[in-house]
This record gives structure tokens, C-alpha cells and sequence, in this order.
């Protein structure tokens, strides 16, 4: 049996491990755009701080039977003759396909595409030009335009460093995408006393260079200066190779509980890919790490021959920022159902149910297993009798009674 796989990351990698050991025979080739060996692309942010200490320590362990071609950029799909073509003038024939190609950032503004100082931070090389970026300039302050997860994870990696940074947010709040109000003032907060500025209601018109740094010209005229700009505001799946082939696509490719896309033998695993949520029953893009890892581990399960379910998917976020930890899952940035929350020094908690169920959560500052929460929304654990205990951030595994095999690690 013939296996492609289009994309190297976390989703790639892991698919050609689980493919390595159900089928030792089969031949493996992994296709990937980039010409650097795969890496942690979640680690990017501790590679700015320096937490990671040696760059080695970024890079993925490759399968060992694997074919990875690194340089190659799938540009096309012939799902009749099943062969891939790549930009570098390459074709692959397949028998079962997998893409795994992730996500790309999305830039709003056309007019701040192709600035030499306008940065994203998706890839080892983004990265690399940031912190080149930092070094060559004579003013030490990154401009953050947006405050979604991305840019508030390099202010965190800014503010070890000692260099303030500037959100430029339209939204006019951090996390607008996974907490409500309150919490992004927890956010804000704790943001302002590492030496992040916060800027609302404002976005960016232009970016004009001068010497080595940026001048940053702001919807309202205000300008300011900044090494550069890194532009936050999410990301949109990588898809557009797909555009002549049958594969239906809505913003990710559109996969079933078996990770099959529309097309026969072809799956689709990670970023890439929107399937259903548990709490909202609707397509979403669950762009997880842990979600690509065990969508891959699925996909490559019933290309050899299984049919083995993924279940529907939770969304949430754990994330360290400014010495606070910040924990959400399901609903969280709006009031929905029953909603209980409270507030206490550096501290804000709240949690929805449902019908005695967790539908979603926020807490920053503390929490003792986040794991359970995610365990109790995903099996759906009637919680009405712990209510005091979840607000608290303080349930844990014994008050269920749970099988072991239903408990999840974030
Ligand atoms: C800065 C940062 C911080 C993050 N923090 C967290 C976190 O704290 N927790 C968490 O769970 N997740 C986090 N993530 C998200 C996590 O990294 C992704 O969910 C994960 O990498 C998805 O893996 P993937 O294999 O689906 O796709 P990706 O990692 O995006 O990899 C896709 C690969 O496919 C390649 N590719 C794209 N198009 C083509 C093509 N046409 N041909 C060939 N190859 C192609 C790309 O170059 C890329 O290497 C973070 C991401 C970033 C960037």
C-alpha cells in the first residue's frame, strides 16, 4: 500500500508513526513545504524568550521508515488518476492520501502584506525574522495588531525579555475570542504591568519604514514606532492547492468521524480540517495540538483498513500568560444557560451548565486538574451536585467515579 502524506507537523508526523506500526509493509512518503526538518511550531513563542534554551530541542522526532521530502509544496490533486504534483515539477501516486497542511495566518489588511516589517508567527523562519528584526532595530518595542492567542503569547515572551510591546486591537478587548469581558480585563491588567500598552478601537492604515525601525500609522492618524509590527488575528486553513479538485471544503476541509473528506481514500487530519463540536453541534476548527495528534492517530488508524470514530471535539485553550494561568473550554466568551462566576484578587472564574452539564469555562489565575474540566464536558457529567467545587476550580476525577478510560489529559 502507497501512503502520502501531504504536511509534516504534528498531524504528518503522527499519522506516519501510527501508518509505521499497523502496516510495517506499506510505503510511506511524507511531502513537506518547508525545507527545515519538522519542529514544535507551539514552542515558537519559547524560542523569543529563550525558556528554550538549545533550538534543537524545537525539532520533532521523525518516523524512522518514513520517506520525508522536505521543499516539496503540493500545488495540485488529481483524485481520479490519484497522483499529487508539487510546485518543485514532482508528482506522487498514492493509494490512500492524507492531508495534513495546517493552518496560515490571516492578514485583513492587504495594504500591510509584503512589508518587509510587517511579521506573522506561524514558522521557524517568521520567527528567526522577528527576533533579527528586534536585534537590527534602534527602537526596542514589537507593535502587536490584535490580541488574539498568537500575539499574546509573544508579549508574554516579550515581556521576559524586558522589551514592551504595543497591541493595536479593533476588537477592543484581548482574547475576544475566548473570553468574555471580564476576563479580558484580568488579561489587561496583568498584560499593563509587563509593560504592554494597549491601544482599542484602532487598527493599523499603514506601516512606512524609516532607517531600522517602523513608523506605524494608526486609523485615527496617531502614529507610533515599533521594530516592527506582528500581525495576530488568527488563522485560516491551508487549502488552496485543493481549489480544482472535488474535496469539499467550507473554511477547513470538511472530514467525517472516520477523518474521510469528501473524496474517496482521501482523509484530512489537524489545522487543516473543521468537524463537529460537541457543545455547539456545528463545523468548527478545532486548531489544537492534542486535537491534530489524535485526529492523525484516527485518520491513519482507517487508512489501513479500521473504522475507528473520532468523537465530536471540545474547543479550549491552556495558556501561561503573564505569571497568571489562563484555562477556557466550550462557550466561554459569552453568558449562555446558567452562569455562575467569581472574582477574588488576581482571580476570575466562571463556568456554564446546561442541564447539569459543563457547557464551557473560564478560569484565570488557578485551577487545580484541568484535565477533569475537559473530562466533564467531553462526557457530558452531570455536575449540578458540584457546582460550589467547579466554580471554585476545584473538581477532580474521585467526585465522578469515572472509568479511567474517560479521563483526558489537556
Ligand atoms: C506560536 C504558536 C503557538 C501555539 N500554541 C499552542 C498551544 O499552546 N497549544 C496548542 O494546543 N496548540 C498551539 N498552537 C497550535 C499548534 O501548533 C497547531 O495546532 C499544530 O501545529 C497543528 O498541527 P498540524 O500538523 O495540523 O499543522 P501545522 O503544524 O500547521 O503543519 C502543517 C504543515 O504543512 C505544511 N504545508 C502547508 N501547505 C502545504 C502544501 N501545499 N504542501 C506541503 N506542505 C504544506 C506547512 O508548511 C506545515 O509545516 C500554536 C501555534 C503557534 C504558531
Amino acid at each position: 500500500m502507497r501512503y502520502l502524506i501531504v504536511g509534516a507537523s504534528a498531524a504528518g508526523l503522527n499519522a506516519a508513526r501510527t501508518l509505521e506500526s499497523l502496516d510495517p509493509q506499506g510505503e510511506i512518503t511524507i511531502l513537506s513545504a518547508e525545507e527545515v526538518f519538522p519542529y514544535s511550531k507551539m514552542s515558537l513563542p519559547y524560542l523569543l524568550s529563550n525558556k528554550l534554551k538549545k533550538r534543537d530541542y524545537l525539532f520533532l522526532p521523525s518516523p524512522s521508515k518514513a520517506n520525508l521530502m522536505l521543499g516539496q509544496r503540493v500545488v495540485d490533486i488529481d483524485v481520479e488518476r490519484k497522483k499529487v504534483e508539487t510546485g518543485q515539477n514532482k508528482t506522487f501516486s498514492y493509494d490512500k492520501l492524507l492531508i495534513t497542511t495546517g493552518a496560515e495566518p490571516y492578514v485583513p489588511d492587504m495594504e500591510l502584506e509584503g512589508s518587509p516589517l510587517v511579521l506573522t508567527v506561524r514558522n521557524l523562519s517568521d520567527m528567526d525574522k522577528l527576533k533579527d528584526k528586534l536585534n537590527k532595530s534602534d527602537v526596542k518595542r514589537v507593535i502587536l495588531s490584535g490580541a488574539g492567542l498568537v500575539n499574546s503569547e509573544i508579549a508574554d515572551a516579550l515581556a521576559e525579555l524586558n522589551i514592551p510591546g504595543t497591541f493595536v486591537i479593533r476588537s477592543h478587548r484581548m482574547l475576544s475570542q475566548i473570553v468574555d469581558e471580564e476576563g479580558s480585563e484580568f488579561i489587561a491588567e496583568r498584560a499593563r504591568e509587563n509593560g504592554m500598552e494597549l491601544i482599542t478601537g484602532e487598527s493599523i492604515a499603514k506601516v512606512q519604514e524609516e532607517g531600522d525601525h517602523a513608523n506605524i500609522f494608526l486609523t485615527s492618524g496617531k502614529v507610533i514606532q515599533g521594530s516592527c509590527v506582528v500581525v495576530g488575528k488568527g488563522v485560516r486553513p491551508s487549502i488552496d492547492f485543493l481549489e480544482r479538485t472535488p474535496i469539499k471544503c467550507n473554511t477547513g476541509i470538511l472530514v467525517n468521524e472516520y477523518m474521510e473528506t469528501s473524496v474517496k481514500d482521501v482523509y484530512a487530519a489537524g489545522d487543516v480540517t473543521e468537524s463537529k463540536d460537541l457543545i455547539s453541534d456545528e463545523y468548527e476548527m478545532h486548531a489544537l495540538w492534542p486535537v491534530a495528534m489524535e485526529q492523525s492517530r484516527i485518520a491513519a488508524t482507517n487508512m489501513v483498513g479500521y473504522s475507528w470514530k473520532y468523537p465530536k471535539e471540545v474547543s479550549r485553550n491552556i495558556v501561561n500568560l503573564f505569571g497568571e494561568v489562563v484555562f477556557t473550554g466550550g462557550i466561554s466568551k459569552e453568558d449562555a444557560y446558567e452562569v455562575y462566576k467569581e472574582k477574588e484578587g488576581r482571580s476570575y472564574h466562571k463556568i456554564l451548565v446546561r442541564d447539569g452539564k459543563l457547557v464551557g469555562f473560564i478560569f484565570v489565575g488557578s485551577v487545580l486538574n484541568p484535565g477533569v474540566y475537559l473530562a466533564a464536558m467531553k462526557n457530558q457529567w452531570d455536575v449540578s451536585h458540584l457546582l460550589n467545587e467547579a466554580i471554585k476550580g476545584a473538581l477532580s476525577y474521585s467526585m465522578f467515579k469515572a472509568p479511567m478510560r474517560e479521563v483526558v489529559n489537556i
